[in-house]
């Protein structure tokens, strides 16, 4: 006898034979409340976020993901879908409601000649990368190895290569995808153009994608990358300089700040470990002498406590972050993209940086620019391309009775940004923020993304993500305020 009924989202119990009926059909397997697994799979990247769902659907296939979404449908169950399980705000998993669990569909095949991979949604970007590297062949993903590729594509994609080869979604030439009525779609520059505008930057709310096909770039087997630390203590200076070097810097280099304590990661020495630094991370995917010479400013600059710049892989770089963020600790977020760093957004990021109460929290900044801004900003849902900066205030720490303080700190801090702020937030670094910061990350872009919303997913099924409400939900939420 099972301890844990399957219950829709009012509450109303579903039948067993139902639940065993769809546990048949999936290739997958269904887990609930007391099984083995349940508790694994429920958890994700940000240990704060600790969620029962009724039934998570573990996928094999998109055939599987068409029965979970017409099961979820037909019986009133919220959905959630979880892809690498890093998004800040929690949405991979639902509380009751079934979570699409895409963690086991993580296949990649290359096409090396048309340089080309097809990728199933629960891949994260090391088993991309692991398989791409193969072939000498990379596209632009994010910054930490076991980053899903899913839901980091479906908001834009920043990462080592994109000053070069564009965002993740500039690389992405299809999606299969459930929408909301279980059907299967492809979207792509030929096949609903508009599903195909909308998921580059839309997230979660059109459907469930499956997999993602991405153009492939040659990248050297060499990159030049690495960290150069300079002491706090000189952060304005190392950061104005920081500014005028990036100001011309060409598209094969970016750049990475972090303002944090420095971790006590093997590859800086032991004795600047747990000391305020300025951490400027770098990628140069061009040649090596072309990259020594341009990065040469930069690192002879000031006093430096380290230069671990080398000559490695890319895929090695790519994991250069993956121990300073494990999974399971406390985590909240406050980001904004921002416009050229002025000398007083540049007293607000000093000021703040290292007063967080926490020696694990950390403040990064994206350089942007390059590629990024040459490709059409109406090309595509996502915002920012003008931006200079993706700035993302991180608080990380263990303990639960210390929440609100460490939400403070980087609510303080980012409130003293919003002077130098761009006018938008990168989608993917949201927490759980309300309507308006959602609308903030679209901006204009914002209506033409409802009316998509409307026609694809008018009931609002997929609603556990940076939510877009369809036009029925907005003139709920109109009527309820007047
Ligand atoms: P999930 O939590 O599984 O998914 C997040 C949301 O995306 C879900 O709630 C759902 O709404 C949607 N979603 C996921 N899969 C699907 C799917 N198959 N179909 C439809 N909707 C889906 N971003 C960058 O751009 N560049 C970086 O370098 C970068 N580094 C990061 C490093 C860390 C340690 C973390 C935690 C995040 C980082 N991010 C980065 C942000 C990242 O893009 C988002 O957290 C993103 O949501 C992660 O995707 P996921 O599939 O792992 O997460």
């Amino acid at each position: 006898m099972r301890q844990h009924e399957v219950t829709s989202s009012n509450g109303a119990r579903i039948d067993e034979s139902a639940v065993d009926q769809f546990s048949a059909a999936l290739r997958g397997r269904i887990l609930r409340g007391g099984d083995d697994d349940y508790d694994s799979a429920r958890a994700i990247w940000n240990g704060m976020i600790d969620r029962r769902p009724s039934l998570i659907a573990q996928c094999v296939g998109a055939a599987d993901v068409a029965h979970a979404v017409r099961f979820a449908r037909e019986r009133g169950m919220v959905v959630s879908v979880r892809g690498g399980g890093h998004g800040v705000a929690g949405d991979a998993v639902c509380d009751g409601g079934m979570m699409i669990d895409l963690s086991q569909m993580r296949g990649v095949w290359v096409d090396p000649k048309e340089k080309t991979a097809r990728a199933q949604a629960g891949a994260l970007w090391g088993d991309f990368d692991a398989e791409t590297a193969q072939h000498g062949l990379h596209t632009t993903g994010g910054v930490v190895t076991h980053t899903g590729i899913a839901g980091l594509t479906l908001g834009g994609g920043i990462g080592w290569l994109m000053r070069k080869h564009g965002l993740t979604i500039d690389n992405v030439l299809s999606f299969n995808l459930i929408t909301a009525d279980g059907e299967a779609v492809r979207a792509s520059v030929e096949e609903n153009t508009d599903l195909f505008w909308g998921l580059r930057g839309g997230g979660g709310n059109f459907g469930v994608v499956t997999s993602f096909e991405y153009r492939l770039h040659e990248v050297a087997p060499q990159v030049l990358a690495g960290v150069i630390v300079q002491p706090a203590d000189d952060a304005t200076d190392v950061l104005r300089h920081y500014r005028d070097f990036i100001a011309d810097s060409p598209g094969e280099l970016m750049t990475i700040v972090n303002l944090r304590m420095a971790p006590a990661a093997p590859f800086l020495p032991e004795e600047i470990h747990g000391v305020p630094a300025v951490m400027i991370a770098v990628c140069y995917s061009g040649a090596i002498e072309e990259g020594e010479r341009v990065l040469e400013p930069l690192r002879r600059f000031g006093q430096p406590l380290a230069d671990v710049v080398r000559p490695g892989p890319y895929s090695a770089h790519q994991a250069l972050f993956d121990a300073s963020v494990p999974h399971g600790l406390r985590y909240y977020w406050k980001a904004e993209y921002l416009d050229e760093l002025s000398n007083e957004a540049i007293d607000a990021l000093a000021s703040h940086a290292w007063t967080a109460p926490s020696d694990k929290s950390y403040t990064i900044m994206f350089q942007m620019g390059g590629a990024v801004r040459a490709t059409a900003d109406d090309e595509s849902a996502f915002l920012g391309r003008q931006a200079h900066h993706a700035l993302n205030i991180n608080s990380v720490w263990t303990d639960p009775t210390d929440d609100e303080r460490q939400f403070q700190w980087a609510r303080d801090f980012w409130a003293d940004v919003q002077p130098h702020s761009a006018g938008s937030v990168y989608v993917n670094f949201l927490g759980d923020e309300g309507e308006d910061r959602v609308r903030a990350a679209y901006g204009a872009k914002y209506e033409k993304l409802v009316a998509l919303k409307t026609k694809y997913d008018p009931t609002n099924f997929f609603c556990m993500n940076q939510n877009i409400k369809p036009v029925a939900e907005q003139n709920q939420s109109r009527q309820r305020t007047s």
